[in-house]
């Protein structure tokens, strides 16, 4: 089965003589339960095509499906519950709540989709995989930036969404912390069924991946499977 689809996608931002073609027809499958890395040279639409899988960006034409649903033709509110129900996001900043414990940042999402009633085992799942047993009642300051992102997965996943998306994930952390997460983030995968795009510039990162695929100039180029870091390089 398919996560998510593009046919086609074309994005152009602006009109006449000021617009710019950031995709140009990208067609891709991104399959259940597969780690895929997105890279590509800085420009050549790698944040434009993860946005528009993710429905945060109308494509201009082609069309996305996630999930079963073809996201072109909803509208901003119908968008907004399904990125909110079947979609995670992890950021390069972590993006966590200071005032609120590991806990209760993971637990966020579900509140939000008014999912309070949800399995607790799946939960208890994520936590366990992330390895985050023991730093739930932390605050994001008492924690390591390592621990901050993998609490930040652990959030993007507790909802079981369709898709993870991960843009740069590794871009706020030293190598060891970034291997660390990506290691927890592969589990996801391969232990709880998991989802994930992931967009990178780094070849280490990438190579986690069982999959990466490049972008230039807003077109696919070429893929990979199962990359080791001197093949990505
Ligand atoms: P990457 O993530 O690979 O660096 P982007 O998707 O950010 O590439 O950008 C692809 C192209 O689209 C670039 O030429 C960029 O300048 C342009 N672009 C991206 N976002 C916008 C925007 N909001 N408005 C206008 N141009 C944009
Ligand atoms: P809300 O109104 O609840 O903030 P949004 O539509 O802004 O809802 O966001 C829904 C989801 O999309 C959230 O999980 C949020 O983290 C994510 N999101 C919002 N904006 C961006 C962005 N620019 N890049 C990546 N993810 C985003």
């Amino acid at each position: 089965t398919r996560a998510v689809t593009a046919h086609d996608v074309v994005k152009v931002y602006g009109d006449g003589d000021a617009s710019v073609a950031a995709l140009n027809g990208v067609s891709m499958e991104f399959a259940s339960g597969t780690f895929t890395a997105i890279m590509g040279p800085s420009g050549s639409g790698k944040s434009t095509l993860m946005h528009c899988l993710a429905g945060l960006d109308e494509v201009t034409s082609g069309s996305v499906v996630l999930g079963g649903t073809e996201l072109v033709g909803l509208g901003d509110k119908q968008l907004t519950l399904l990125r909110r129900q079947r979609v995670g996001f992890v950021f390069q900043t972590f993006n966590l709540l200071p005032t609120l414990t590991a806990r209760q940042n993971i637990t966020l999402p579900l509140d939000i989709a008014g999912r309070r009633d949800t399995d607790p085992s799946w939960r208890d799942r994520v936590v366990d995989t992330l390895g985050l047993r023991d730093r739930l009642d932390h605050r994001p300051s008492e924690l390591s930036g390592g621990q901050q992102q993998r609490v930040a997965c652990a959030r993007a996943l507790v909802t079981s969404p369709d898709v993870v998306f991960a843009d740069e994930p590794t871009g706020n952390l030293d190598s060891a912390s970034g291997a660390e997460v990506l290691a927890f983030l592969r589990m996801s995968v391969y232990e709880l069924g998991q989802t994930v795009v992931m967009v990178t510039h780094d070849a280490g990162a990438a190579s986690y991946a069982d999959r990466v695929v490049f972008l230039r100039d807003g077109a696919f180029v070429d893929e990979m499977a199962d990359p080791s870091i001197e093949r990505v390089l």
